[in-house]
């Protein structure tokens, strides 16, 4: 192999091994590397040619050696200052270059830093906002006094799951907007998750204070939102933590808010509650109460026991409700006001209802073939169950399986979350009617709808709440609102039950006031399976 083939076989291995390419090699259109060579060579060609004709043109025009040297010399001045232009020139636009680069970086820069620190919905500061701010005040201001209120709206799931996601969407942003209002000085808002906000109050003199701003805060939801042609009437629940007493940093004073929140979450909606660390304690207990929830269905720890609904005329039970128990190893029996709204929370209600369902169904059937088919069930439902697809399915599933009528199976839905989540449950409701099961309207009176609303929601049962049968006063007056009650629903053709009835009072007012049955300790308790059997047989 002679150089010249030595020399070819070496460039072709450089250039096939990426070497030049990767030198290059530039994103984007800015090349400096290949630009700056560029220019060098073609320098390296100009000059080259410049040095060997110039001279030479030089001495075939001018004879004159001392002339000559004059011009050779202003020659090597025009070559150094055409050189010095091109380098300003290079220079130049190399700096300004670098200069529109800086700008852009800081451009994108403050871009990134909205998008890490601004809630894309709402506008609003985010999480990441707040943790720097907070954290920020806490360092330049340590010890002076500071609030986080933690503000979550109530039901919001159900609004996400009635009316679809959009709709919460929006609700979201109208909500964030009217809180923005509320932004000064002394106050700062964020949206930092799903429904979450927080108002932190930078600085105020007495707790007082902050019970007005909450107050407020509560108030500001007053006016209802209007959503896709729907009016929302929404409520929040405030935690609100206090720095220093609460927490010296900002991730404690948000864990004690979130605390408190859950606290006035449990009471009711709507309303506030501070930090405290008893709360602490029953989250605690929440918590351990959770864990148990989730494995309570594979061990086997629910049952249900059944209370007698008696028929005021014949004095005969002609119905009974089926009541689920839960009796946990290490925590006992646990009331079901305790464990369904967590159940629901973390959806376990689905399977458990499900079990629910088909145990009753199961009972019934049973009740059914030993002697007493006049008898139906009522069984409640989480508006949780309601909102699955298949639902209704599973119910006729259950309903063919365990060979029960569906005018047999009564469904209760609590007043409250029926009408807060009417819109998106009345065909489900419907289609359930139209099968023939039944629908009850359950603790009617504690929720917020009024009896006109009882004109278009196909129901066929009204439960009239323990509360109002507590205000029948003991010597019968008329003081209570029970009978009104009674009578609108009776003229919507609705049947009554009165629940909770505890006394002979009470029941005498109710039949005084044509109540259809009653339901309550004056006669039974919930029943375990075989103990409502023998009331059965002996109530024939
Ligand atoms: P509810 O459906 O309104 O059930 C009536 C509650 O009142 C029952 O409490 C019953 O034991 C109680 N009660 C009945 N008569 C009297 C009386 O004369 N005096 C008093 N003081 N109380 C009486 P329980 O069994 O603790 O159930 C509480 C709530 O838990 C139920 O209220 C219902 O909302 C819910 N729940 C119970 N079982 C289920 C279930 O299987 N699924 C769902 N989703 N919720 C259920
Ligand atoms: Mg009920
Ligand atoms: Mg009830």
């Amino acid at each position: 192999m002679n150089r010249r083939e030595k020399t070819k076989k070496f460039i072709s291995r450089f250039r096939s091994s990426g070497m030049v390419s990767r030198f290059f090699h530039c994103p984007g259109d800015f090349c400096p590397g290949k630009i700056a060579l560029e220019i060098s060579v073609i320098y390296i060609f100009l000059g080259t040619l410049w040095i060997l004709f110039s001279d030479r043109l030089l001495l075939k025009l001018i004879v004159d050696r001392e002339l000559a040297a004059a011009v050779s010399m202003i020659k090597g001045g025009i070559f150094i200052l055409a050189t010095a232009v091109i380098l300003y020139f290079l220079i130049k636009i190399f700096f300004s270059r670098i200069r529109s680069m800086n700008l852009d970086l800081k451009m994108y820069q403050e871009q990134l830093r909205q998008m890490a620190f601004e809630d894309h919905l709402t506008s609003l500061p985010n999480r990441a906002a707040f943790y720097e701010t907070a954290k920020g005040h806490m360092d330049h201001c340590p010890g002076s006094n500071m609030a986080l209120m933690f503000l979550d709206i109530d039901n919001f799931k159900y609004i996400n799951d009635t009316l679809g996601h959009r709709a919460g969407d929006q609700l979201i942003l109208k909500i964030g907007k009217r809180l923005s209002a509320l932004s000064d000085k002394s106050k700062s808002i964020y949206r930092i998750g799903g429904d979450e906000f927080i108002v932190f109050v930078h600085q105020y003199e007495a707790e007082k204070e902050i019970e007005t701003h909450a107050k407020a805060l509560l108030h500001f939801f007053d006016r209802p939102f209007r959503i896709s042609d729907c009016t929302l009437n929404i409520t929040v629940s405030l935690g609100i933590a206090l720095y220093p007493l609460h927490g010296n940093d900002v991730e404690t004073l948000l864990k004690c808010a979130d605390i408190a929140m859950y606290k006035a979450k449990s009471a009711a909606r709507g309303r506030y509650a501070f930090y405290s660390q008893e709360t602490d304690m029953q989250i605690q207990e929440r918590m351990a109460l959770e864990n148990e929830l989730w494995k309570a269905l594979e061990r086997n720890e629910f049952s249900l026991c059944y209370q007698p609904q008696i028929d005021v005329i014949t004095g005969r039970i002609n119905s009974m409700e089926a009541l689920l128990r839960w009796n946990n190893e290490k925590l006992g029996q646990v009331s079901p006001l305790k464990f369904i709204s967590i159940a629901e929370e973390t959806s376990l209600i689905n399977p458990i209802g499900d079990w629910v369902l088909l145990n009753a169904c199961n009972f019934l059937k049973r009740v059914h073939d030993q002697g007493h088919p006049e008898i139906s069930v009522s069984v409640n439902v989480s508006i949780i169950q309601l909102m699955q697809q298949d639902f209704i399915e599973k119910v006729m599933k259950i309903l063919l399986e365990t060979g029960v009528e569906p005018g047999s199976l009564e469904l209760e839905i609590t007043e409250s979350v029926l009408i807060e989540s009417y819109d998106g449950i009345k065909d489900l409701l419907k289609e359930l009617k139209s099968k023939g099961i039944k629908i009850a309207l359950d603790d009617f009176g504690t929720g917020y709808s009024s009896l006109s609303y009882l004109t278009h929601i196909p129901i066929n049962t009204l439960k009239i709440d323990k509360v109002f049968i507590d205000t029948i006063a003991n010597n019968g007056e008329d003081t209570s609102l029970t009978n009104m009650i009674i009578m609108i629903g009776r003229r919507l053709g609705l049947s009554i039950i009165a629940e909770g009835v505890e006394t002979e009072w009470q029941l005498e007012y109710l039949k005084k006031y044509d109540c259809n049955k009653i339901q309550g300790y004056y006669f039974s308790k919930p029943l375990p399976q075989e103990e409502l059997l023998k009331l059965l047989d002996k109530d024939r």
